[in-house]
């Protein structure tokens, strides 16, 4: 019986940067701390210099030691599959590039904007439909963000900046208060959204001063954490979770439906029920972009039917996420009609 990889790595109390400094980087490594080296897995491991393997020990603590198949190991580790080559699936799946207004900012929908506010993430997760992206033309510092404000503060029908990436919460928190500052003086931003997954995998990210800086702006913030699994929350979120709750902060999740991971009628309801556990609301359950190297991850439009008619069985509404896909070209998200597709 597997379990838990707590005797090989202890519960790390370094600050979230120091955490990120020791991620796992090489897929043998990986490899033995679950102790599957010698299992046929490690046979189909490859190495993605453009894309890496990158996971931090918080998070490779809750995959579960011997286990090929765990769902948390098989969201970062870079598998052969990626290799092929397969019809439809390209490097930019949504056409972000055509709605890359000014460096680092994609206006796509009416009403708000996305701020590519970092260029690198905590993990690298293999399904990522930026893991093309190219982030070396949109590196956002201190310059760009005051061309990219410009042009929110330009257009007063965007009322909604999203903080997104690469991950934003890689920003220190002075960066990153130093950011909040400068959009909550455009009067006609009201709200901020921030993806992230730093939080997710190091749950350290949720610091008191981070907190601070969220709920003390006069943006009403919400955090959309990108969670796939009920494993991936460590006991510990419990509690921070509580407290940026309490502190008038929005918890969202968005899931994406990936083979191997999560795509089983009891992991998915189970995952909606944990989130509320941990005072988050499901809100989206996204049908995988058509990105290189992640083709192996998609669902068949008859099982993600399947799926979803079960989760509106046994759970409460409230708890079922909107199903929805991207659509290149398309002014919002795509609901999927659960009876045609
Ligand atoms: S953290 Fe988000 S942006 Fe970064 S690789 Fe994962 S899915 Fe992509």
């Amino acid at each position: 019986m597997s379990k838990y990889n707590h005797e090989l790595l202890q519960p790390c109390k370094n600050n979230w940067q120091s955490v990120l400094a020791q991620a796992v980087r090489e897929p043998q490594e990986l490899l033995q701390l679950l102790k599957l080296t010698e299992h046929p897995l490690a046979q189909q491991v490859c190495i993605d210099k453009q894309f890496p393997l990158l996971v931090p020990r918080t998070f490779v603590q809750r995959m579960r030691s011997g286990n090929a198949d765990d769902p948390l190991l098989r969201q970062v580790l870079s598998v052969a599959d990626e290799q092929l080559s397969v019809q439809g699936y390209t490097q930019d799946p949504l056409d972000e590039q055509a709605s890359n207004v000014s460096p680092g900012l994609i206006h796509k929908y009416h009403g708000r904007v996305l701020l590519i506010a970092a260029s690198g993430c905590a993990v690298n997760c293999r399904y990522c439909f930026r893991r093309h992206f190219p982030y070396a033309d949109n590196r956002v510092g201190r310059q760009q963000w005051h061309s990219a404000l410009n042009y929110v503060a330009q257009d007063s029908s965007i009322s909604e900046v999203i903080l997104s990436g690469g991950d934003p919460l890689l920003l220190g928190d002075e960066q990153l208060s130093e950011l909040l500052e400068q959009i909550a003086a455009i009067a006609h931003v009201k709200r901020l959204r921030i993806h992230s997954r730093l939080p997710v995998v190091i749950p350290q990210r949720l610091t008191a001063e981070l907190m601070q800086l969220l709920s003390q702006s006069r943006l009403r913030t919400s955090l959309v954490l990108h969670i796939n699994h009920a494993q991936e929350l460590a006991p510990e979120h419990l509690g921070l979770l509580a407290q940026y709750r309490a502190a008038g902060i929005t918890l969202l999740n968005q899931t994406v439906l990936l083979k191997g991971v999560n795509d089983d009628e009891q992991t998915l309801c189970q995952l909606s029920e944990t989130l509320f556990d941990y005072g988050v609301l499901p809100y989206y359950l996204h049908q995988l972009d058509r990105v290189q190297g992640a083709q192996h991850f998609a669902l068949s439009a008859e099982r993600t039917q399947e799926l979803y008619r079960h989760m509106q069985q046994y759970l409460p509404g409230y708890l079922v996420p909107k199903l929805v896909c991207e659509q290149a070209g398309q002014p919002h998200k795509t609901l999927i009609p659960i009876g045609i597709i």
